[in-house]
């Protein structure tokens, strides 16, 4: 997939923790898996902050909605490691329904406050559709605005939530934000030799992936970027901005 943005390297130098924040199990790892490994590698310690519990993420009869929101959780926790992520927090909000309502900003402010990350990943609230055939999910538009509010103003404005002083949870600010599929990414991460890293992450994901043996080889054509010497390396691409 050839574009003709700039791109500028990631500077990670000042990162010592980075937080992801998406809305479903697996979000993370097909979004940032591989940044998220070399971000680990080089020692920065990844959170991953999970917005829904999935619930809806299966079409098999058999799972009830509660055992769906416990396998989840198993495997998402088991792709973290895969990828060498340090923790994953999950809210619970429903699968489906997620919104930036002021008592999710709360919450998640408080783990921004708490977590204390000098870069976050969140996905694009802006973006509806995805190439010329799919939909995004509305969870994934929510789960980037409420990124998004709880970033800006919240966890840096002493005048919201005073409280969490008490709590030893200071105001925040971030120094960087990457943005999953926005149309104006300007950072990227070339990943080819954490890709199978990434795609074993993914597969943890069983109640996700049915048919591994059919999805792999079509992630590796999707994802692929032929170069001019014929190879074909990979990347994650996002828009990244910076707060000084
Ligand atoms: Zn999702």
């Amino acid at each position: 997939m050839a574009n003709s943005l700039t791109y500028v390297p990631p500077e990670w130098e000042d990162v010592k923790r980075a937080l992801v924040i998406m809305a479903h199990p697996d979000d993370p790892d097909f979004t940032c898996g591989g940044t998220a490994t070399q971000m680990a590698r080089q020692g920065i310690e990844v959170t991953y902050l999970i917005l829904t519990n999935g619930d809806k993420g299966n079409h098999n009869p058999e799972i009830t909605r509660n055992q769906l929101i416990a396998l989840r959780k198993i495997e998402q926790r088991a792709a973290a490691d895969v990828c060498g992520v340090k923790d994953v927090l999950f809210m619970g909000e429903e699968d489906g329904f997620l919104q930036s309502t002021r008592a999710l900003r709360y919450r998640v402010t408080r783990e921004i406050r708490r977590i204390r990350p000098q870069l976050i990943i969140c996905t694009d609230p802006d973006r509806y559709f995805v190439g010329e055939g799919y939909i995004n999910h509305p969870d994934h538009r929510n789960a980037g605005l409420v990124a998004i509010d709880a970033i800006f103003p919240a966890a840096d404005n002493p005048m919201f939530y005073p409280e969490m002083n008490d709590e030893g949870y200071l105001p925040h600010k971030i120094s960087q934000l990457y943005v999953f599929g926005h149309s104006e990414s300007n950072v990227k991460i070339d990943i080819t030799d954490d890709l199978e890293t990434k795609i074993n992450a993914i597969l943890c994901h069983k109640t996700q992936i049915t048919d591994p043996e059919k999805a792999v080889p079509s992630w590796r054509e999707r994802w692929g970027e032929l170069q001019e010497d014929g190879s074909t390396r990979y990347y994650e691409t996002f828009k990244a901005m910076k707060f000084t």
